[in-house]
Parts: C-alpha cells; sequence; structure tokens
C-alpha cells in the first residue's frame, strides 16, 4: 500500500484540502481522509485532479502526423487524407506499428491521458500462421505494457468497402478480418485475462459502411456483458446520405432500431446527426466519442455539443488521427467551436456547473472511462488511481482556486502545467520524464524512417 499527501485535490464530491489518498497494492483507492496532515505520507503533491482517459487512438497514424497538410486540389477533404493513411498502413510491421504507439503512448502519458481506447484495424501483417491477427494486436499491447499506459483494445470488424457490399479496395485488405476470425481474436486475448486493471478488451466496428448488418448484430450479441463496443458513425455528411440510401435510415437512428444501443456502446465522431438521433445518443447512455481536433482537421463539422450537455448526455474525447496529442486542446477547440458559430461565450456551461474548462474536463474523464470499460476516472474510494499532479510553482496558476485551476489548465495552461502522471498507482511520469523515453523515442524515430522512406 501507498499514500499520497495533497494539499488540494479534485474529488468525486469536490475539491478537498489537504487529503491522504491510500492506494492498494492492485492500484485502486482504498481510502480518502480530507483535512490531515502529510506525515506518514510516500509522496506529497501540491494538487491532484483526476486524469483523462482517451477514448479513441489510431496510434499508427502518429507516424504520417502533419504530412497531409499540402493542398492537392480544391476539394481536399477526409478521402484525400485517406491516402496518406493507406500508404503508411501498407508499409506497417508489427515491430514499426509497436514502436510508433510507445513513443506516442509516453506523449499521451505526458499530456494526462492514462488509459487509451485502441481502434485497431490494421489486422493482417506479421506471421500468416496462428490467429489471424494475434501479432499486430500484439504489438499494441507490448507498447503500452512498456509505456505503463492502460489500454482498451478494440480489434475492429472492416468487411466491406461501401454500403451495400461493395468489395474492399487492395489497400482495405490489410483490415479484413471476418467476424469469426475477430470473434475468435477476441476470445484468445480475453481468455489470458489480465494480471492488473490495466487492460481491457473490446470490440469496435469500423463503420456502417465498412461492416454488414448480420455482422454487426452477430458480433454484438458474441460480446460478454460489459464489454465495450465503439463505431465510427454519421462523421461525414456524404457518408450519411450513402446510409439514407442504402439504408432507407439516417446512421445513428439505423442502429438504434437495429441493436439495444446502450451504456457499453461509444458513438465515435456523431457529428452529423438529427435533433432525434442526438436525443436518442443522450438517452441511451451511450457516450459520444468527439475527437475535435481531427474532427477539425479533416473538416468534418462539429457536433451540437451545447444542446447535447444540456439535455444530460454523456461524452469523452480521443486524440484519434494524433495531429495533436492534448487533452486541454480537444476541450478548448470543443467550447471554442462553439463561440465562433454562436457568437457567444461559455457554451457548454451550466447553471450547476459555470465553469465552462472545469465541466468539460469532468465530463470527459468520467465519460471517457466509461467508454474504455475501466473504473477510474474520478478520484473516489475504489477507483483506480489514476492522477494528474499539476506545477502550481507555474506562473499561471498563481491565485486560481478549485475551479477557476481547471478552467486554466483547459483554456490556458495547457499540458505543460501536468508535472507528474500516476496510472494505477504507479507514478509514469515524474517531473514531466518517463524513465524509457530516451530509447523508444530513438526507436520511433528508426522506424518513422522505415515508413516514410520511400525508396
Ligand atoms: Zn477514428
Amino acid at each position: 500500500m501507498s499514500v499520497i499527501f495533497a494539499d488540494r485535490a479534485l474529488l468525486s464530491d469536490g475539491w478537498a484540502q489537504d487529503v491522504q489518498i491510500s492506494i492498494g497494492t492492485e492500484g485502486s483507492i482504498t481510502s480518502i481522509t480530507q483535512g490531515c496532515d502529510p506525515r506518514g505520507a510516500d509522496w506529497r503533491k501540491p494538487l491532484l485532479i483526476p486524469a483523462m482517459p482517451n477514448l479513441h487512438s489510431h496510434a499508427f497514424q502518429r507516424a504520417f502526423a502533419g504530412l497531409a497538410e499540402a493542398a492537392t486540389g480544391k476539394s481536399d477533404s477526409f478521402w484525400t487524407w485517406r491516402h496518406h493513411m493507406y500508404a503508411v498502413s501498407e508499409k506497417l510491421t508489427p515491430e514499426t506499428n509497436r514502436d510508433i504507439a510507445a513513443a506516442l503512448y509516453i506523449d499521451m502519458l505526458k499530456a494526462g491521458y492514462t488509459q487509451v481506447a485502441e481502434f485497431h484495424y490494421i489486422h493482417n501483417h506479421g506471421s500468416k500462421t496462428g490467429t489471424p491477427g494475434e501479432e499486430m494486436a500484439r504489438s499494441i499491447l507490448i507498447a503500452a505494457q512498456e509505456t505503463g499506459i492502460g489500454i482498451t483494445l478494440l480489434p475492429t470488424l472492416y468487411e466491406t468497402a461501401g454500403f451495400d457490399d461493395t468489395p474492399l479496395e487492395s489497400a482495405q485488405k490489410l483490415f479484413a478480418l471476418t467476424p469469426d476470425q475477430l470473434m475468435a481474436l477476441f476470445d484468445k486475448l480475453n481468455a489470458e485475462g489480465s494480471a492488473d486493471s490495466l487492460n481491457k478488451l473490446g470490440f469496435a466496428f469500423h463503420s456502417l459502411r465498412a461492416v454488414r448488418p448480420e455482422s454487426l448484430i452477430h458480433i454484438s450479441n458474441h460480446a460478454p456483458s460489459g464489454t465495450p463496443i465503439h463505431i465510427h458513425i454519421a462523421e461525414q455528411e456524404g457518408e450519411v446520405d450513402d446510409c439514407i440510401f442504402a439504408r432507407k435510415n439516417r446512421p445513428v437512428a439505423w442502429l438504434y432500431d437495429k441493436l439495444d444501443v446502450n451504456k457499453n456502446w461509444c458513438l465515435i465522431h456523431a457529428t452529423h446527426i438529427s435533433d432525434a438521433e442526438r436525443q436518442q445518443i443522450g438517452k441511451s447512455g451511450a457516450i459520444a466519442g468527439l475527437c475535435p481536433t481531427t474532427e477539425a482537421n479533416l473538416g468534418d463539422g462539429l457536433f451540437p455539443i451545447v444542446d447535447y450537455l444540456m439535455e444530460g448526455g454523456a461524452f469523452g474525447i480521443g486524440s484519434d488521427s494524433q495531429v495533436t496529442v492534448d487533452p486541454t486542446q480537444e476541450l478548448r477547440l470543443l467550447e471554442y467551436g462553439q463561440r465562433l458559430t454562436k457568437e457567444r461565450r461559455a457554451t457548454t456551461a451550466s447553471e450547476k456547473e459555470v465553469h465552462t474548462g472545469a465541466r468539460l474536463w469532468r465530463a470527459a474523464t468520467t465519460g471517457g472511462a466509461q467508454a474504455c470499460g475501466i473504473n477510474t476516472g474520478e478520484i473516489a474510494v475504489g477507483k483506480r488511481a489514476d492522477f494528474l499532479a499539476l506545477d502550481t510553482s507555474h506562473q499561471l496558476l498563481t491565485e486560481r482556486n478549485e475551479d477557476t485551476l481547471l478552467d486554466t489548465l483547459v483554456f490556458c495552461g495547457g499540458t505543460n502545467l501536468i508535472s507528474d502522471v500516476m496510472v494505477a498507482g504507479n507514478w509514469t511520469i515524474i517531473d514531466r520524464h518517463h524513465a524509457l523515453e530516451d530509447v523508444i523515442e530513438q526507436r520511433a524515430i528508426a522506424s518513422m524512417k522505415t515508413l516514410l522512406n520511400d525508396k
């Protein structure tokens, strides 16, 4: 057991002072006592807040972040960006995938993400024997284990290139597993279990255009209760139109019509939704998985967060394409998109929670934990001990208290205000450094050269 003393901490029921938090050997909080002194504590931190789960990541896309920003024509869009993604995915190996992911996961930890939901769809590199997809899946699990970040691995079904069974393009064949192969991969990894609370296994469906209706239903029924299920949905208007044409319904409405979409589900993007679809997501308890910097980068559009929050909808955030690895920038852009279009301020605040940054941080930590299927997201007894220690010696945090600290973190400071990061009772980042950062950085550079070199 270990004990942290915090001068100030954001607990699940509000801000507290002079707090002792005891953590059991399995990494969960066993007791919290307020109004004590620091004697007997193993560590003392001036300010602790709950860490952020990252509910949507494609790790390998880090390799070409920044390389898809040159214009290729008047109609650059998500679909032109996708060419870059295919070029890198074709050259990926289990080793390069592991190296890119490990360096990315250290960046995530430093930025305050302590769990990552990896929406993993590149299955067919590596050994052709054994369980299909296993080697690539393991490369992600190894990267997470090396760095100490928690991982929710979501092996992803990708069957078709479009609605109505359009056959896969040649680059997409790397993504193809049959539903039975995907379930076999899930069962194999699931049977191994996990010795700690860091690993969680789920399923993902790439999108409605890439998955047959019968497969969606078959795999959803196969998933053990409590399994996270994620899907990209309604990201592009063109895809919504195709869905209406092929399935005679809008994507979110179609999904809710066919399946029991509940708290285990996370709908990634859900950008282009009707009022009725927005209310349906909110009522179901599913999480809207928002990735504002990627959605901005790809020119997707704005999720209707103001109405969604007003109706009690839950959300979390993800780094998705890895153009930005910083939860404060995701939340900032989520709010700023609304300010710019509505021409007013503090759009996501509520009467009860007037501090915009604080409200968004709290909502995204609990929503993100739900989407990742892990018991954290708040500092409370029984929760996994995932904390960020903020650097209160920084001039930006001077004379900030309680929720204004979080407002400053989200809108002004960013992740340079985070000094230490704990995952399940272990300090993975100490004074802004990870113990393996130099060696993992060098490996990632070598792998990136291999992936990006045209010769
Ligand atoms: Zn994605």
